[in-house]
Order: structure tokens, then sequence, then C-alpha cells
């Protein structure tokens, strides 16, 4: 049995929410039949509307064919990523939180800090995630994957974020975050013409005045903000908070 290089993170994070939840959806319902492997991928009949035979290479969940309406113009289809799903999990029953689907990023409304092992485990997830946010060099019919990189690293920040406890340590990460975002936009080469990102760090920064307003000492974290002179405006409500903050004391 040879296991894909991809995992399920990798689907639920790398494809639209609406195609992941269909795909999900065919897999509990035991509609992929049929699989067999060939060592470099997979093949099985998947029942939809009608059935269909469908193929999926081991390395890549994104190459592969399908003899659905989609899959015959060359796109991605529920069909497909329900047999990755299958290669992965071999039909076992998947926990809700496995294939839970993203939401927007908000605040956990819960004061607290993270312990050591928390913060450097919530530190490589934010590096892998990042990763995935990176400058564009490729030819303009690569446009759409590259895309699909942004949108994913937006879409693995998101949780990361969503469940942080409130405290100034953790604003001090988002700060962080909201700082490598901003300079990943104004120098990094990453090209948001669609506004993934800046719609990101604008929502990151909606949760960063969530924290204010939950525990006061979280402005003591946006003081980092005045010296990185950031170039798109994001942090203008978060210098706002802090402008107010001075006022107060003097
Ligand atoms: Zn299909």
């Amino acid at each position: 049995m040879n296991n894909p290089r991809y995992t399920l993170d990798d689907l639920r994070f790398g494809i639209d929410g609406q195609t992941f939840e269909k795909a999900v959806g065919l897999y509990k319902a035991g509609k992929v039949a049929e699989f067999s492997e060939d060592g470099i991928g997979y093949s099985a009949m998947v029942i939809g509307t009608h059935p269909y035979k469908v193929y999926v290479h081991g390395s890549a969940y994104d190459r592969g064919m399908c003899t659905c309406y989609l899959g015959e113009r060359d796109e991605l289809c529920k069909h497909m990523i329900a047999l990755a799903l299958y290669a992965i999990a071999r039909g076992r029953t998947l926990a809700p939180e496995e294939v839970a689907s993203v939401e927007d990023v908000s605040c956990s409304g819960v004061l607290g800090e993270l312990s050591k092992a928390e913060l450097k485990a919530t530190k490589a997830e934010i590096t892998t995630a990042m990763r995935k946010i990176k400058s564009y060099a490729g030819p303009s019919r690569t446009w759409f994957a590259y895309q699909d990189s942004l949108s994913e690293g937006c879409r693995r920040l998101s949780p990361i974020v969503s469940r942080l406890p409130v405290s100034k340590q953790t604003a001090t990460i988002l700060i962080d975050l909201l700082i490598r975002i901003d300079s990943k936009l104004a120098t990094g080469g990453v090209d948001d013409s669609d506004g993934t990102v800046g719609g990101f760090a604008f929502e990151l920064v909606q949760v960063l005045v969530e924290f204010f307003k939950q525990d006061h000492r979280c402005v003591e974290a946006f003081e980092r903000l005045v010296k990185a002179d950031m170039g798109f405006g994001f942090e203008d409500d978060l210098i706002r908070i802090l402008d107010e903050g001075f006022n107060e004391e003097g």
C-alpha cells in the first residue's frame, strides 16, 4: 500500500471549502468504489450523478483525471478529491475536526497565555502557513495555482489565529504575523492582485482590536507597529488605540 504524498490538511486548506465538503460527502457516503493503486497513483469509480472513472496521482492531488463534466475540461473536481481522500484515509471514519470547514478568522474570546511548548508549536505552524504566501515568479498560466497557494496560506493561518487565547503574549504573536504579512506584500514579491492576503490582514487587525477590548494590556504589543512603519495602512485601527492609550496617560 502506497500512501499519497499529500495529507488531509493539504486537501482541507488547499482547495475551496465547497469542493472539499462535497468530496467529504461522497467519501462518507461510500461513493468511492473499486479503489485500486498502481504505485504511481489511484483509480476508482466514484458514484456521483453518474458513475465516473477517476484517477489521481500519488504526489499531487490536482494531477489526475475524471470522466465528469469538469474533469473532461481538466478542472479539479469533487470526484478527484473524494478519491484523494480515500487514498489517505482508506475508508476509515473521519473525525469531525479532521474535515471541519475553515471558518473566517475570529477572536477566541478566552483570556490566557500559551505554554512554552504551545508557543513553539504555534510559531512553527505560522511559519509553515507563511511559506504558502510566497513571491510570484512563474508564467501567467501558473497564476491560478499561485493564487491558490496564497488562499491556502490564509486558510491555514485562520484556525491558528482563531484558537489563540487573549493576552499580551498572544497579541505579540499576531502583531509579528501582521508585520510579516505587510513586509511580504511590500517587498516580498507577493502578487496579491485579488486581495486575498490583504483581506486576511484586515481581519487580523479586527481580531487584535477585539484582543484589546478583552485585555487592555494587549496595547503594549501594538507599540512595535510604530517602528515597523508598515506600508498598507492595515494597522491604522491599532495605532488609533495606541494614541488614545497615550492620551489617557498624558
Ligand atoms: Zn469529476
